[in-house]
């Protein structure tokens, strides 16, 4: 089982990030590499990534299982402000580089959103600013994350997905499946095998890079995307655990993006981790009905 969360990109770099997987029992992680929300990055620091490596390999983890996640501001689909659009594709130039430089192979995006375009036209977009980044010529592979599809987002169904890989005119771009969001887009994930049976008819297998693990707040085809803790929402525990033990993507790393509890019940500010407990409860294959009451008395 290749599994891990969603971990910290600190002052210690991909350091850090390792020892806090390492901390969750994972064998996988995924990073931004600076805030998510903005793009303030500092410069990466070479002797960070060779303490990194050898961590990494006195605890078998992988380079293939370290996932970059690009920041929500990137938007490819909104060409309204040529310049932002611009930005945007910059900003994902320097993260390929970023990434090139740590030896990270994989960088999620969220595909974008088309706020006043049609549809059709955020997702041309999308196409021209991907084959403006030669990915041929890149040592990174994109994996375009499947969307909720909450207001405009481009990308929440398999078609869409498809007409993106189609038009870019390299084969070095993949997929990341989020079972919240294709749940909220309207796949139901108990039907996990026809989902990708679909996918394999249509995209094939072989694309899909990355998938990530994540419990929903709301019911099938509500296009909202709210992450819940793992068998604390609409999936479910049983669903997630058959996904993530499925032998056709038994080689995908799975990243948890669950959400932080809170230190009391009913409190909105969630501050502790749960992957350690949500990664014990998968590797196990048993529901744990007081994660939210042991996480609290750990930490306590
Ligand atoms: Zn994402």
């Amino acid at each position: 089982m290749i599994i891990g969360s969603h971990v910290h990109f600190g002052k210690d770099q991909l350091v850090g990030s390792v020892k806090e997987a390492i901390s969750y029992g994972a064998n996988a992680l995924m990073l931004y590499t600076g805030a998510p929300q903005n793009t303030f990055r500092s410069a990466i620091n070479l002797d960070y990534i060779k303490e990194a490596q050898k961590l990494m390999a006195e605890n078998n983890i992988v380079m293939d299982n370290v996932i970059c996640h690009a920041p929500y501001i990137i938007n490819l689909a909104n060409k309204e402000k040529i310049e932002a659009w611009h930005f945007s594709i910059n900003f994902l130039k320097q993260e390929i580089e970023r990434c090139t430089t740590m030896g990270i192979k994989y960088i999620v995006l969220h595909p974008g959103s088309a706020v006043k375009h049609t549809k059709e036209e955020g997702i041309n977009n999308i196409i021209e600013a991907l084959n403006l980044l030669e990915l041929d010529n890149c040592k990174c592979m994109i994996l375009l994350e499947t969307m909720a599809g909450k207001g405009s987002e481009c990308g929440s169904t398999m078609e869409e997905v498809n007409t993106i890989l189609k038009g870019v005119h390299s084969q070095n771009i993949g997929v990341c499946l989020d079972t919240c969001h294709l749940n909220d887009a309207g796949y139901d994930m108990s039907a996990f095998n026809q989902y990708l049976d679909a996918f394999a008819r249509l995209i094939g297998l072989d694309k899909i890079k990355c998938m990530h693990i994540n419990d929903s707040k709301n019911i099938l085809n509500s296009h909202k995307d709210r992450h819940a803790n793992i068998g604390y929402g609409t999936i479910g525990f049983a669903t997630l655990l058959n996904i993530i033990n499925n032998e056709k993507i038994k080689d995908v790393p799975k990243i948890l993006e669950t959400p932080y509890i809170s230190k009391e019940e009913g409190e909105k500010e969630l501050v502790y981790p749960p992957y350690k407990w949500e990664i014990d409860m998968i590797k196990k294959g048993i529901f744990n009905s007081h994660l939210l009451e042991d996480i609290r008395e750990y930490y306590k």
